[in-house]
């Protein structure tokens, strides 16, 4: 269900008009679906309901402390990459017993806070973790529970800066490896073997994959479980993807379907990481038309929004559907739409049929959820931008736009 839509020619959020949303916030301006983000992540936990579960959201996507309680008071998890990911879960209200911790450089006091804080597991990502973990958990008189994030060497059919389970990959523990760390966990009194891990990459329109590596990821379990490691969570990590143009990726229902199939057991806990699934399509960037610049080459339309705000286009040649909050009924005819900042890739779409446009006009740039505001910059010493939560006819400002001293805090001359 899209909780964008068009109210005679007025788009909407929910029941708010994302006009009064800028008249009185100001753009560029991230817009959230209360019941949009909801919906998904109940959807996704409840595809999960039939077996042992816990859906830890991947708060690296979309990380604002109200979206975050969102997930708390749904009772359920996070999956976090960094010691400010832990500190965000924790302030928003989620348990550290259903934090997991990956990523493949976890500093030392990363990995001493989140012990204290006593998270569910680390994921581990090397041998040289798996020892520092180690190492610190003894000084600590504490056993650290970990799964080792293996790499299925599958091939996710996704961007390459997106797909992060193919061999020659940074991230995870060559498949081949895996026996003999988790033969050095077994041996060692500080850390407790809980889990096996993976995530094979993001944006996966496709079930296939997945099937995949929990096959290759079965065929260690019955290894581990010859060396007398017994695990309890095996967790698939995230990468369901979303439509942002014409992909057909497969619904939660049908993605846990065959996941559980898959799996096909009942004393293992899922684990799942979603994070695009949720948010991508929750949210919609708010931004402003500046001018109409026509060249003998192009039309140009240029936004108060850029590759600051939302770097996808950017980063990954991402599609962003673009459409206008007030539909004149214009013909529409190409734009590369680009934002003010000094560099030719910024750009938030290129060479996409819109109506004609003028400044002060209003335009969405859809699917903006997920490494959308989470990915956003201080780039050309523009400040960050507001996030509105819309709940009905009600909103909120759920993080105020920076001001000027924002930019310059912590600044010394
Ligand atoms: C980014 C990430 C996720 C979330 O991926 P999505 O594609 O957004 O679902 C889950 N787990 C890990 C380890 C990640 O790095």
């Amino acid at each position: 269900m899209d909780h964008f839509r068009y109210r005679g020619s007025e788009l909407c959020a929910e029941d708010v008009p994302l006009s009064r949303i800028a008249r009185e916030v100001g753009t560029p301006a991230f817009v959230y679906s209360s019941a949009a983000f909801e919906g998904r992540l109940s959807a996704f936990d409840r595809a999960f309901a039939g077996v042992p579960h816990l859906v830890c959201y991947s708060v690296k996507v979309a990380s604002n402390l109200a979206l975050l309680a969102k997930v708390a008071r749904a009772g359920l998890g996070a999956d976090i990459v960094s010691g400010g990911e832990l500190f965000r879960a924790l302030r928003a209200g989620i348990p550290a017993g259903k934090v997991v911790f990956s990523g493949v450089g976890k500093t030392a006091a990363e990995i001493a806070e989140a012990l204290e804080a006593g998270i569910m597991m680390f994921n581990v990502e090397s041998g040289p973790e798996l020892d520092l973990i180690s190492r610190i958990a003894r000084d600590k008189g504490k056993r650290a529970p970990v799964a080792l994030r293996v790499n299925p060497d599958v091939d996710p059919g996704t961007h390459p800066y997106v797909a992060t389970g193919l061999k020659e990959s940074k991230f995870g523990v060559p498949i081949g490896e895996a026996l003999g760390l988790y033969a050095r966990a077994r041996d060692d009194a500080a850390l407790e073997a809980v889990g096996l891990d993976c995530h094979i990459g993001s944006q996966l329109t496709s079930v296939s994959p997945f099937v995949a590596a929990v096959g290759r990821l079965k065929a260690l379990l019955a290894s581990l479980a010859g060396q007398g490691v017994k695990v309890r969570f095996l967790d698939l990590g995230g990468g369901l993807g979303i439509t942002y143009d014409a992909e057909t990726p497969p619904g939660p229902a049908e993605y846990a379907e065959e996941i559980v199939r898959a799996v096909g057991r009942e004393d293992l806990v899922l684990v799942l990481e979603p994070g695009r699934v949720v948010a991508g399509n929750s949210c919609v960037l708010l931004v402003g038309v500046l001018y109409e610049k026509v060249t003998p080459e192009k039309r140009f339309v240029v936004t108060d929004g850029a590759m600051n705000d939302l770097i996808r286009p950017s980063l990954y040649g991402a599609f962003h559907g673009i459409v206008p909050v007030a539909e004149n009924g214009g013909v529409p005819s190409p734009a590369n739409v680009v934002g003010p900042v000094c560099e030719s890739g910024d750009f938030l779409a290129k060479d996409r049929p819109l109506p004609p446009v003028g400044p002060g006009d209003l335009l969405a740039v859809r699917s903006a959820g997920a490494y959308g505001f989470s990915m956003s910059s201080n780039y050309n010493s523009r400040p960050r931008s507001a996030e509105v939560l819309v709940e009905g006819a009600s909103f909120r400002v759920i993080r105020a736009r920076e001001t000027r001293e924002d930019l310059i805090r912590g600044e010394n001359i």
